[in-house]
């Protein structure tokens, strides 16, 4: 009988494995769609835009795949620019935490580091997740992991197969 819901069936690409490149990525043209598949798109730390300037693409940041996913929900909006709009990523810097009140900054070649740099990190930060709630439960959560010096294990183990 059915359930009503729509059945998905696994649908294997073939070749899609000649389409990672090193840094176990897929490599995609500047339109951000798969080299080897047409409609079928990758962004964020799963594709590499490779070209010159870039032989590894961009650096695995959230500004690179939040800007990507802007991008391809224009691009998807407007047939007229699908496949013919070219991404280009705006490097407004690189904000990283590296600890408990420690932070690196490059902001236009302004590069410092510290509890500042943290503060900051902080502030971008808070206001990249959608709606106030979302920012406060965010901030109640770092503020619990602070107090509590809650370090949980960001790892994902599982035999690795390729
Ligand atoms: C510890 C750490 C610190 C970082 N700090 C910074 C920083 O300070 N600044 C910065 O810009 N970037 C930072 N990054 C990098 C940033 O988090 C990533 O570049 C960004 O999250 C990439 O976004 P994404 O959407 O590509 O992938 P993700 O954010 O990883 O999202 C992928 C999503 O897909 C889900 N998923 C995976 N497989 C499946 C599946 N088979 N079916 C359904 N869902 C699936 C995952 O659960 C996840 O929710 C950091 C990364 C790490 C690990």
């Amino acid at each position: 009988m059915s359930s009503g819901r729509p059945e998905y069936k696994s649908k294997t690409l073939s070749g899609l494995e000649k389409a990672v490149v090193p840094g176990n990525r897929y490599q995609v043209d500047s339109t951000l769609q798969l080299q080897k598949y047409s409609s079928v798109y990758a962004i964020g730390d799963v594709a590499a835009m490779v070209s010159d300037d870039l032989p590894k693409g961009h650096p695995m940041l959230a500004s690179v795949a939040s800007q990507q996913a802007a991008f391809l929900a224009k691009v998807f909006l407007d047939p007229q620019k699908n496949g013919a709009a070219a991404f280009h990523y705006k490097d407004m810097g690189t904000l990283a935490t590296i600890g408990r009140n420690k932070a690196v900054a490059d902001l236009g070649g302004f590069k410092f580091h510290g509890t500042f740099a943290w503060f900051l990190w902080m502030s971008v930060h808070l206001m990249l997740p959608a709606g106030f709630r979302n920012r406060l439960v965010t901030l109640l959560d770092w503020a619990w992991n602070y107090i509590s010096y809650d370090r949980a294990l960001r790892l994902i183990i599982r035999p690795f197969k390729k």
